[in-house]
């Protein structure tokens, strides 16, 4: 018996072996989800690159469908809700891991990034949860379940995360929104904010290696979040395990968030 025994859903947001997204979806599937997913469109028919590497992951253990989505085409958008209903009928979960800045605004100081920067970055990371949303409220079962993914620098400065915490922000505040307008209908919006794993996206980030000595050295569990832990957190927040829990950002990150200031063996005895 397993907590998605007879649940269906779909995954926005696998990239590769690395993404979050998959680290939740190997949790889903091993608690028996029948799940479709999407990947980011390849510019190149001929080479389906993007394609291939979610295809690779996701059909040996049994995906119903894997389509291409750009969360900024309204049409892409339509097209996948559109598979989602002629492949499952009503669904209980999504799970939306994605989120883009441009490099050029992302490493900069906040106040230097572009107008056409910060609307991208904000179109991809945070609009794209509320179009999801607003296709997805028809065809989610009572009880059902979204997710999205959030980090720390949304709710305070952490340096170097500079225009995407101003993106995180908005999204938790688009899941408390969303979470108080689906919850007439017995849907759950969440948001999982994971301490930094090694992905493609982190890598965007500038300084990366020192966040993880960072969360090493003055996290209460004195090191980095796995992998794994996250999947089963994001596994937790999508059933029904989790059924009390809506607008909520859960932090996975080993406690990090909770310290105001360094622990006191950081500087030695
Ligand atoms: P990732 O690069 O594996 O995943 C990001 C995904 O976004 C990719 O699958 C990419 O194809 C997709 N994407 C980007 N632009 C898109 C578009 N226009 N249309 C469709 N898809 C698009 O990296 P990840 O770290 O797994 O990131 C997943 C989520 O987790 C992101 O929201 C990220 O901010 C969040 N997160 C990551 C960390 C970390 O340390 N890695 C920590 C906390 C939160």
């Amino acid at each position: 018996m397993g907590l998605f025994d007879g649940k269906k859903g779909v995954v926005f947001g696998i990239a590769n072996e690395r993404s979050i997204a998959w680290a939740i979806t190997q949790q889903l599937f091993a608690q028996g989800a029948e799940i479709g997913f999407t990947h980011l469109p390849d510019k190149d028919p001929e080479r389906p690159k993007n394609a291939n590497k979610v295809k690779k992951l996701v059909e040996p253990l049994g995906a119903k469908f894997v389509v291409p989505c750009d969360v900024q085409k309204d049409e892409d958008l339509d097209a996948v809700f559109a598979k989602i209903t002629e492949q499952f009928g009503k669904i209980d979960f999504v799970l939306h891991s994605i989120a883009f800045a441009p490099p050029a605004d992302l490493t900069q100081e906040v106040y230097k990034c572009s107008r056409a920067g910060f609307s991208l970055s904000m179109d991809i990371s945070v609009y794209s949860l509320i179009a999801m949303c607003g296709r997805a409220k028809a065809i989610m079962n009572p009880g059902g379940s979204i997710l999205t993914l959030t980090y720390l620098g949304g709710e305070k400065v952490i340096p170097g995360y500079n225009l995407m915490g101003l993106c995180k922000s908005a999204l938790e505040s688009s899941v408390e929104y969303i979470a108080s307008e689906m919850g007439a209908d017995g849907v759950r919006v969440n948001a999982l904010s994971a301490g930094p794993v090694r992905t493609i996206s982190a890598s965007g980030v500038g300084d990366f290696k020192k966040m993880l000595t960072l969360y090493e050295t003055f996290s209460p569990l004195r090191r980095n979040i796995t992998e794994e832990e996250v999947g089963k957190s994001g596994m937790f927040l999508l059933s029904d395990m989790s059924g009390g829990i809506t607008g909520e950002t859960l932090h996975v990150d080993c406690g990090y968030h909770v310290m105001g200031g360094p622990p006191l063996d950081a500087f030695g005895n």
